[in-house]
């Protein structure tokens, strides 16, 4: 039987385990940085396949290496993010989250029982591969700074350095069975912006004895628009969105400040500077020139992400040849964002879809919502794959 053939075999034979072990995770689900029973259950499985991982890294981050043959030769990284969110699962499921207000809503469950699944296919394997594969279970993914920039910080890509890290992620748009892939970039930098209004409030019958920050902010959103639309280059994708505003003001009180709070998109690290510079000064010069003050705070996200091209072409086919050239797809552009980006800023990355979608079983709920699951089916495709892609990239010489 060839590679990719016992592969899938073994995937198969796993399949029961790898739900198993994704029920545990989805019914015991953990925030940002707080992945401590996370942590210890990837450890723990990761023993008992007779391997040794590294507990504690960035907190609760878990590495471990998986030796073949001539183990120096070369090192390919798998990574896993393993944290949750801060949302109320509304699934009425057995293995239903079991702690009020937290859910894998991202499919980070998903992501890491897999990645489980795959520790044992090659642990299994490991006569049939030359090089060694590091697994990364990483925290943090949903909350800045990012798990991935911290585990970077404390040296995930040394020791042995891979010469290069995939990533793989849900997708409930692409049906279970089918794997999506993008050359170049893919996804946005991602930055919160916190604006701060200050006026004068007062009597809503004497406007001219108060500064309103209502109207200054308003003045603030439309024209931080022209940010994107006049200073942006047309041919760059970008966006500007408030999603919050709070004026506590009343029908007949002006409220003495308003808060406005968004999130800035880009694909170019110097427009994402540019446009940052240009949004403080432009909200803090209308403030001022109507009298009142703009206090502008911004929270540095994740750069852009962009999939190595050779990498990811040789990944692709690597897929093809898993799972049919009709079963792998393109990924469209995204102003999305994920803390994989700080690794493919580093060393030659890819980050590709799992499709999870069955619309047939109703499983059509996208991500961050209360009703997000996944068709398990695509679980034994998200293990032998990434074993398969990995083992594929160790032969590259
Ligand atoms: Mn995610």
């Amino acid at each position: 039987m060839n590679l990719p053939n016992q592969i899938k075999k073994l995937a198969a034979e796993l399949a029961t385990e790898t739900i198993v072990n994704r029920r545990y995770l989805h019914a015991h689900p953990e925030l940002s940085y707080k992945e401590f029973k996370t942590a210890k259950f990837v450890a723990e499985t990761l023993r008992g396949l007779g391997l040794n991982p590294t507990e504690g890294i960035a907190g609760t981050g878990v590495v471990v290496m998986i030796e073949g043959k001539n183990p120096s030769k070369k090192t390919v990284a798998l990574r896993a993010d393993i944290d949750a969110l801060p949302i109320q699962e509304a699934n009425e499921v057995e293995y239903k989250s079991q702690n009020p207000g937290i859910m894998h809503a991202c499919g980070h469950d998903v992501h890491t029982a897999s990645l489980l699944g795959t520790a044992k296919i090659l642990s299994l394997l490991k006569d049939h591969f030359e090089g060694t594969i590091k697994l990364i279970f990483q925290p943090g993914e949903e909350k800045n700074p990012g798990g991935a920039s911290l585990m970077i910080k404390e040296g995930v890509l040394q020791n042995p350095s891979p010469s290069s890290i995939l990533g793989q992620h849900v997708m409930p748009l692409i049906p279970a069975g089918k794997v999506g892939f993008r050359e170049g970039m893919y996804m946005a930098s991602s930055d919160e912006i916190y604006l701060r209004v200050i006026g004068k409030g007062g009597h809503g019958s004497t406007p001219e004895l108060t500064i309103d920050p209502v109207v200054i902010a308003s003045h603030i959103i439309i024209a931080l628009q022209q940010v994107i639309s006049r200073n942006a280059s047309p041919k760059q994708p970008t966006v500007l969105t408030f999603g919050k505003i709070i004026g506590e003001g009343a029908t007949n009180i002006i409220p003495d400040e308003v808060r406005i709070s968004g999130t800035f998109r880009a694909l170019n690290e110097k427009w994402r500077k540019e446009g940052l510079e240009k949004i403080k000064k432009m909200a803090e010069g209308l403030a001022e020139s109507m009298g009142g003050k703009c206090e502008v705070r911004i929270s540095h996200g994740y750069p852009y992400l962009e999939n190595n091209p050779e990498l990811t072409r040789r990944t692709r086919a690597a897929a093809e040849e898993y799972l049919g050239k009709e079963n792998v797809v393109d990924l469209d552009l995204t102003l999305g964002s994920e803390d994989f980006a700080y690794y493919s800023h580093q060393i030659p990355a890819s980050f590709y879809r799992l499709g999870t979608r069955n619309e047939a079983k109703g499983i059509t709920s996208y991500v961050h919502t209360p009703t997000f699951n996944i068709d398990e089916e695509a679980l034994q495709i998200g293990s032998g794959l990434m074993a398969w892609l990995a083992v594929k990239e160790l032969m590259e010489i």
